[in-house]
């Protein structure tokens, strides 16, 4: 059987989909001159291959059939599976449209389809609701499901075959590694060394589709071992939504990353209170190059209505301040728009990403997404009627302080004032001496006055960030 996997490229817009929002992905439509150039950047460096088609790529093949891997062409084939996404769903259902009317079998995976049938089950012959491994060795068997059918979570995940890139990716031997973002050009190889999440964090669709489970240490670093056996060198991009749940297992991993002799560089997503100087150290040592980590927002009780445990800021500076001395690149995640939120939390949270210091920043409106308990609060509030428009840059309920435009302008001004100043390209280029970073401070606060003045310029509210 020939089976085509469709992991499709939008044409709109910077898209993320696979393991980013969960799986409902994310697209940035540039609106300012800072945010063209964020997304240009971002399509370098985070069009990552999807992890969970490779799995399938490997589960497939591993039953003798032909895998076939598009972007967007249309390839003909007896079944394709098709992963869903919240952001670009009319396009992925429209060339499923296209294939169907060829005689191939369509089916929907991903948490999209998990959630929002609705959108998809007039456009395909069936949906595999769930993690998609399960469904898809009943397929590799040779048994195509019709209509939506539950794919249960497979709870000892050592039991899967390891992702085949060879399948479902273009040549990416030419990967060209730049010191001061960690990751290269082309990205590199996601690895799902646990999934799911323990934490509540109410407004989260990671934690909704299948429970938190892990790999044992000797499975993830067998995948490791054959990732460095087939490319000199890889850039591992671990996409665990919180990779250093259990501190014991980080440590393990070091070990065993050390012990077996391996050469990579790697980088995880996870909270800053899972980490400590001990940890980041043995990180280093075996290969950790950049994190990315959550804030959202500065104000503790903000975090705890939303069921997010707040981490005290002295801890996140020092961490932060640690992976500079280290070189480790970080990226943090700020969300405006939650119920409490006002201009002026807004405000103070762009201005204390700032200070923290990280090397990139990356802000969204609280989006409530199908699924989560935030959505379920904020159902009655929803003013968009526009799936796609739930894409993390745009105001989809009616916000009791701020309206869509206002939160639009904050978005816009906390890109500006983030990679607007002096000390980002400082901390992008690593520059430590003592003397330079005083001057470039003073220069910070100069270029401060002038993003205020300018946003003063722009908007009827008093401008306080
Ligand atoms: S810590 Fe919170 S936001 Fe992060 S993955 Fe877990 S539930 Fe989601």
């Amino acid at each position: 059987m020939r089976v085509v996997l469709a992991d499709l490229k939008s044409d709109r817009g910077f898209v993320n989909k696979d393991t980013v929002v969960g799986g409902y992905g994310s697209r940035l439509d540039p609106f300012s001159r800072v945010t063209r150039i964020y997304a240009w950047q971002k399509r370098y460096f985070h069009d990552v291959p999807s992890v969970h088609m490779a799995y399938l790529a490997s589960i497939l093949a591993r039953g003798g059939h032909d895998v076939k891997w598009t972007r967007g062409d249309v390839v003909d084939g007896d079944v394709a599976l098709v992963l869903s996404s919240l952001v670009d769903y009319r396009h992925e259902t429209a060339w499923a449209d296209r294939m169907r009317s060829r005689g191939v079998k369509v089916g929907f995976i991903g948490i999209t389809a998990s959630k929002m049938p609705e959108l998809f089950r007039d456009h395909c012959d069936f949906i595999l609701t769930g993690e998609p491994e399960a469904g898809v060795m009943r397929i590799a068997h040779g048994n195509i499901p019709a209509g939506s059918v539950v794919s249960e979570q497979i709870d000892d995940l050592d039991a899967l075959p390891f992702p085949r890139w060879d399948l479902v990716t273009e040549d990416r031997r030419g990967m060209l590694g730049i010191q001061w973002s960690a990751r290269p050009v082309g990205g590199g190889y996601p690895l799902l060394a646990s999934r799911g999440c323990p934490e509540f964090c109410t407004y989260c669709p990671h934690r909704i589709l299948a429970g938190y489970r892990a790999r044992s240490i000797a499975n993830i670093v067998d995948e490791l071992e054959r990732l460095c056996d087939q490319h000199p060198r890889p850039y591992v991009i671990f996409r665990d939504p919180l990779f250093s749940e259990q501190r014991d297992r980080c440590l393990e991993l070091c070990d065993e990353i050390a012990a077996r002799g391996l050469t990579l560089t790697f980088e995880a997503e996870t909270r800053l209170d899972r980490l400590d100087v001990e940890l980041l150290d043995r990180l280093h040592a075996a290969g950790f190059r950049a994190m990315s980590f959550g804030v959202e927002s500065l104000d503790p009780a903000t975090l705890k209505k939303s069921g997010r445990r707040p981490i005290p800021q002295a801890h996140q500076r020092a961490i932060l301040d640690h992976c500079q001395r280290k070189g480790i690149v970080t990226a943090g995640f700020y969300v405006l728009g939650f119920l409490q939120d006002t201009w002026e939390s807004i405000a103070a949270t762009i201005d204390y990403s700032t200070e923290l210091g990280s090397t990139f920043a990356q802000f969204k409106i609280l989006t409530p997404y199908p699924g989560t308990p935030m959505f379920k609060q904020l159902e009655p509030l929803l003013t968009e009627t526009d799936w796609e428009k739930f894409d993390g840059h745009t105001l989809t309920f009616r916000h009791p302080n701020l309206t869509r435009h206002e939160l639009k302008f904050l978005l816009g001004a906390a890109y500006t004032r983030f990679y607007v100043r002096p000390s980002y390209l400082a901390n992008l280029l690593q520059i430590h001496d003592t003397a330079v970073r005083e001057w470039v401070s003073r220069m910070d606060r100069r270029v401060n006055d002038r993003h205020t003045r300018q946003e003063i310029g722009r908007v009827s509210r008093p401008v306080t960030c």
